[in-house]
């Protein structure tokens, strides 16, 4: 029972996500006209969020935008398709984001997994919008599937698996099989991007690298490159990531990976322990202060005041975003990546 709960809880934190991005684009933090059909109901009811967190996930944002942008860029300069693969997608809108911008073609195939209680959700979602129905092609090419729980298109396909759970039981069902045309669903000639924002701190440090060397070894036997982009807090063992822990605690949410990675510098691991030959980290406090540019900070200053700078700062230093990257065979695709 007690499992069940924090399950709802995991999942739960979903809406938390979609609701902070909702509130940094009525804000004008952000732009994202796909976030409105995917709202859980009564959002609008919803206060908007402090300052703090509207400029975390502005930050946050803005770094991974950056990165996957780097990413598309590199397979086409290449003249390779890639595909991007979400774990713990929940309700990202990061899909029909590129598929509107000029990197849309480079764009082979998009997967995003979480638990059958938000695909589903999410499927239906999609359906009843239009906006977000027609970019996935035409009617006629786009399916719902596994009683629901998933939706197939020529691009985008979304399915309901288990993160946690051993991936040959699991994922590998879900991922080497395609219903669209018969072929892997998961590629693996394509170069391919993971996704974890947010998502493998609610595993243990054993299931989430499990995970990634899942992956790791499905590649293995292409010439491919792999990339990944992980965004999570770490630290939590000092006072303040010991205030932050408390919080979540009280929101039910329990950290089984608590703390893996305690300090900046071991974040990296998440990747070079699965021999990846490229692997980089930056916290937000430093992506805010190096990598947005004078004028975005200048205007997003002007947004909302914001009174407790040391304290942003503070909050900004317990998140980051590690990146890496393995090639396998002689691909050069990590060349100058991040
Ligand atoms: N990645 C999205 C984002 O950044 O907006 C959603 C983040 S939300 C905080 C975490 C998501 O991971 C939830 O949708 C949750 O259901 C999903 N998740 C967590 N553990 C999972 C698991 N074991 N299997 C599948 N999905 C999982």
């Amino acid at each position: 029972h007690e499992r069940v709960d924090t399950d709802a809880a995991i999942r739960q934190t979903d809406s938390d996500a979609i609701l902070a991005r909702f509130s940094a684009v009525q804000k004008q933090y952000l732009q994202d006209p796909f976030v409105k059909p995917l709202l859980p109901r009564g959002a609008h009811l919803q206060p908007s969020r402090p300052p703090l967190i509207n400029i975390g996930t502005y930050v946050r944002s803005q770094g991974i935008d950056a990165l996957v942008d780097q990413w598309l860029a590199l397979s086409h300069r290449e003249g390779k398709k890639c595909q991007i693969v979400s774990l713990g997608a929940g309700s990202d809108t990061r899909f029909w984001r590129i598929a509107t911008s000029p990197r849309k073609d480079i764009l082979g195939r998009y997967i995003e997994i979480d638990f059958s209680e938000n695909t589903t959700k999410k499927a239906m979602a999609i359906r009843k919008s239009k906006e977000l129905s027609a970019l996935l092609g035409q009617p006629e090419d786009v399916t719902l599937v596994g009683g629901g729980t998933g939706l197939s298109s020529p691009v985008y396909h979304l399915r309901a698996a288990d993160l946690r759970s051993p991936p040959t039981e699991s994922l590998a069902s879900v991922l080497q099989s395609n219903s669209y045309d018969g072929s892997p669903l998961l590629d693996p000639s394509l170069p391919t991007l993971l996704l974890f924002e947010c998502v493998l701190v609610y595993m243990t440090p054993i299931q989430s690298s499990t995970l990634i060397q899942w992956f790791v070894d499905y590649f293995a036997q292409s010439s491919s490159t792999l990339g990944g982009i992980v965004y999570e807090m770490f630290g939590l063992n000092d006072p303040f990531g010991k205030v932050m822990h408390a919080n979540l605690k009280a929101r039910h949410v329990e950290l089984p990976g608590a703390a893996p990675y305690p300090t900046f510098a071991s974040l990296p691991t998440r990747f070079t322990q699965h021999g990846f030959q490229h692997a980089n980290a930056i916290t937000l406090r430093d992506y805010r202060r190096s990598c947005v540019s004078s004028t975005e900070l200048e205007r997003i200053s002007q947004l909302e005041l914001v009174d407790e700078v040391e304290e942003l700062e503070l909050v900004l230093a317990h998140y980051a975003i590690t990146w890496g990257c393995k090639t396998f065979g002689d691909d050069a695709h990590n060349s100058g990546w991040g």
